[in-house]
């Protein structure tokens, strides 16, 4: 008896779905270890439709006001709000994360929209009565034209909507192309934008790969390109689109650092440790994956606290109940991670828990229980790479200084949290600690929708955080207005440049 083929992913162009691409590349359930769907990988033919489409709709869409424009991400709101359980269980499924963070993840990207529904006040800009001698100045934002978002797999609906729904509600029309691991959520989203009344074109999803990725950034219609992805990818990403004269902002991976001090309350740092690295099975860029120990009394206790919680760890399938971590997203994905446990033996790191031998190894999906380290040192492979899975390495160190000195070596500068119950050493933190997001007893400090989401070195290229104000910056050229309408022309031309007394 043969199997029914898997369903393929359509793209979604012009407002409605299209078939198209050349090769297939499977979806899993990560839980199962399954092909669930497929996808039709875009090409240049399909992201030339994409754009094309994107840039029919532009005059209309950066024409219509921005109070029209709010209201529909504001009727879309409320759709996704109705549809977060659909959304929730597609990124569960093929993601592979527990159904409660799912629908966190849903919940995160609602934010978004509530935060681009203000789009007349903040598209309002500046005004100056008479700035000089008659003359008016007022500065406003403009949309780019179409722009390209490219997002990764561990969070399939909440990257999506750092990006869009901002660029919309200032006018921009748009190409997304999510992950190939798990791409039905993203289609969902566009459907749903439809539904609460955005004309066809607006919002484009192309299914594919780098392939298409790299006809995105090379097309000459397109005018600026979102990505978050890992650094290698990003940094790509960023020059080559850069070269042809596009506005970047690629966010790339992250170590994140959590120093627990002395006085910090270390049962709190220890839970607090456990659900910033496992949870999701550490595929987050907000993942804590070092634990900085001031001391060795710490480190100990730390250890101690954290191998008895790990054993307890429910992990399972992400429908199932009351689960803590699912799987990693693919079976290459985990031997990659098994292989950074390997490196760490290696390099002669003690292993306190060992992942690899945990029962849930030997279930049907892509399972990876969770890993501990001890002893990690700077020079190690396992500190200084992302290894993205559930693997936390635990460094000590002998004061606040070097714990400082650690985080700010270090190439990736996404976050870094402190737990400690000082004040004065929180405050000095926070001006010492050289990334772009700072956790005070916050162990992942991902910032709300009304502030900005980006690290600094090798975790960002470009100019602007994601999302809040500085996503409003990138998705709009400034212009900036002198007017003046005096009553009686000059006599004479004015050869000096204006300069108002
Ligand atoms: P990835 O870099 O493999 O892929 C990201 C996107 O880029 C995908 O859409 C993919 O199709 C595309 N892509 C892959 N290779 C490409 C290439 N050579 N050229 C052009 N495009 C390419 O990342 P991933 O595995 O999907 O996601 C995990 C990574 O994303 C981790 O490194 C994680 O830290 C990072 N991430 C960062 C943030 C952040 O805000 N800084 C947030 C989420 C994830």
């Amino acid at each position: 008896m043969s199997e029914t083929a898997p369903a393929t992913i359509p793209h979604w162009i012009d407002g409605s779905t299209v078939r198209g691409g050349a090769g297939v590349l499977p979806v899993f359930n990560p839980s199962l270890g399954r092909i669930v769907r497929e996808l039709k990988r875009a090409g240049r033919s399909e992201v030339a439709a994409a754009v094309a489409s994107a840039e029919r709709a532009f005059p209309g869409w950066s024409r219509t006001t921005p109070l029209k424009r709010a209201r529909i991400l504001f009727r879309y709101r409320e759709i996704l709000a109705a549809n977060a359980e659909r959304l929730a269980a597609l990124i569960a499924e093929e993601h592979g994360k527990t159904r409660a963070d799912a629908r966190a993840e849903v919940a995160r990207g609602i934010e978004v929209i509530e935060f681009a529904c203000g789009a007349p006040h903040l598209l309002k800009g500046e005004f100056s009565a008479d700035a000089g001698g008659g003359v008016d100045n007022f500065g406003m934002r403009e949309p780019l034209g179409v722009v390209a978002g490219v997002t990764p797999f561990n969070f399939p609906v909440m990257v999506p909507l750092w990006m869009f729904p901002l660029a919309l509600a200032a006018g921009n029309t748009f190409v997304l192309k999510p992950s190939e691991r798990d791409p039905s959520a993203a289609l969902l989203l566009a459907q749903l934008l439809t539904d609460a009344g955005a004309p066809p074109g607006v919002l484009n999803v192309i299914q594919g790969d780098r392939l298409a990725v790299e006809a995105l950034i090379e097309h000459p219609r397109i005018a600026a390109v979102s990505l978050v992805g890992s650094t290698p990818v990003a940094r790509e990403v960023y020059l080559r689109a850069t070269r042809t004269g596009k506005r970047v902002q690629a966010l790339g991976g992250a170590k994140n650092h959590l120093v627990v001090m002395p006085d910090a309350d270390l049962e709190a740092a220890a839970q607090a440790l456990i659900g910033a690295a496992y949870g999701s099975a550490g595929e987050r860029c907000m993942a804590v994956s070092v634990a900085v120990a001031v001391g060795d009394e710490v480190a100990e206790r730390l250890i101690e606290l954290m191998t008895r919680r790990i054993s307890r760890l429910r992990i399972g399938r992400s429908d199932e109940e009351g689960v803590e971590m699912g799987p990693l997203v693919t079976d290459a994905h985990r031997t990659r991670v098994r292989e950074y446990i390997e490196c760490g033996v290696a390099e002669a790191a003690r292993l306190a828990v060992d992942g690899r031998s945990h029962p849930c190894v030997g279930l049907p999906g892509f399972f990876l229980g969770p890993s501990l380290f001890d002893h990690v040192r700077p020079h190690m492979r396992i500190y200084r790479e992302e290894i993205f899975g559930p693997v936390l390495g635990l460094v000590r160190v002998a004061s606040y200084r070097d714990a400082i000195d650690l985080i700010n070596a270090h190439a990736l500068a996404n976050g870094a949290a402190l737990f400690t119950q000082s004040g004065a050493t929180a405050r000095e933190f926070i001006a010492d600690a050289a990334v772009g997001m700072v956790g005070v007893n916050v162990p992942v400090p991902v910032p709300m929708a009304f502030h900005s989401f980006g690290g600094w070195r090798a975790s960002l290229h470009g100019d602007h955080h994601m999302y809040g104000m500085e996503g409003l910056r990138f998705y709009t050229h400034l212009k900036t207005v002198s007017q003046s309408w005096p009553r009686s022309a000059p006599t004479e031309p004015a050869f000096a440049m204006p300069a108002p007394e």
